[in-house]
C-alpha cells in the first residue's frame, strides 16, 4: 500500500511510491484494457470541481467558470506531451434534467474559455448513467466513474498508453477510475466537493494537491519523469 505524499517530492522518492495502489482497492474491473504501449501519455481530468467550478447539476452555460490556474495547468501538461482528456459523470443527462444538447453547449462554453486562455482539451467523454447506490467506490456501470470505461474509450480513440497516464479529480470515484483503468497514478484535488468522512481512509492512499495547477506540478516534477 502506498502512502499519501504531499508535494513537493524530493529526489529520494522510491519510484514505486508514485504508482497507483493495487486495483483490489476497488471492485476489480474485469474489462478489456485497450492501452497502447509506447503510445501518447494522457492526463484524464474530471470536469466539475477540477477544471471548472463545482455547481450542483450544472445546467446553464452562464454557470461555467474555469477554476484559477486550471487552463494554465492544462497548457503545461499538453506542452509536455500529455493528451488532456475530460472524463465526466453526467447523471443529470440520465435523469432527464438536461439534454445532451445542453451538455454540449456547456462543453462549448468550457472549450471557449480554455481557448481564450490559449489552450484546449484533446477530448471530452461523458457518462449519462445515474447511480443507484451512494457508494462511490463501487462500479455500477463500466462508463460511470469509478468504472474505467470513459478512460478506455479515449485510450482506444487516441492511442494512449495507460501505464504512463494519470487521473485527476476531486472525488474518490475519480481517483479510483484511475486505479481501475490501470493508470500510473491518481491525484485528488481540493477544489471541489470534498470527501465524505467514510471516504477519507481510502483516499489516503492517493496524492492530494490543492488544485489542478499543483497536480500538474506533481506530474511534471523532474523526479517523476526519469
Ligand atoms: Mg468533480
Amino acid at each position: 500500500m502506498v502512502t499519501r505524499r504531499d508535494f513537493p517530492l524530493t529526489g529520494k522518492e522510491e519510484p514505486q511510491s508514485h504508482r497507483n495502489p493495487a486495483r483490489s482497492i476497488s471492485a476489480a474491473a474485469p474489462f478489456e484494457r485497450p492501452s497502447v504501449p509506447g503510445g501518447k501519455p494522457a492526463v484524464f481530468l474530471d470536469r466539475d470541481g477540477t477544471i471548472i467550478e463545482h455547481v450542483h447539476y450544472l445546467s446553464d452555460v452562464r454557470q461555467v467558470r474555469l477554476l484559477p490556474g486550471a487552463a494554465e495547468a492544462i497548457g503545461r501538461l499538453r506542452a509536455a506531451g500529455f493528451a488532456c482528456v475530460v472524463v465526466t459523470n453526467q447523471s443529470a443527462v440520465g435523469r432527464g434534467m438536461i439534454t445532451e444538447a445542453q451538455l454540449g453547449l456547456i462543453h462549448d462554453e468550457m472549450n471557449r474559455q480554455l481557448a481564450d486562455a490559449g489552450t484546449a482539451v484533446d477530448a471530452i467523454e461523458f457518462c449519462p448513467e445515474p447511480p443507484a447506490i451512494a457508494d462511490r467506490s463501487r462500479i455500477e456501470h463500466i462508463d460511470r466513474k469509478p468504472g474505467p470505461g470513459m478512460l478506455f474509450r479515449a485510450t482506444h480513440a487516441l492511442g494512449l498508453d495507460l501505464d504512463a497516464s494519470w487521473m485527476i479529480g476531486d472525488m474518490l470515484s475519480d481517483v479510483l477510475a484511475g486505479v481501475n483503468a490501470g493508470c500510473r497514478g491518481s491525484i485528488l484535488v481540493q477544489t471541489g466537493k470534498g470527501l465524505d468522512e467514510a471516504e477519507k481512509e481510502t483516499a489516503a492512499a492517493f496524492h492530494v494537491t490543492e488544485d489542478l495547477a499543483a497536480a500538474a506540478d506533481l506530474i511534471l516534477a523532474p523526479s517523476l519523469l526519469s
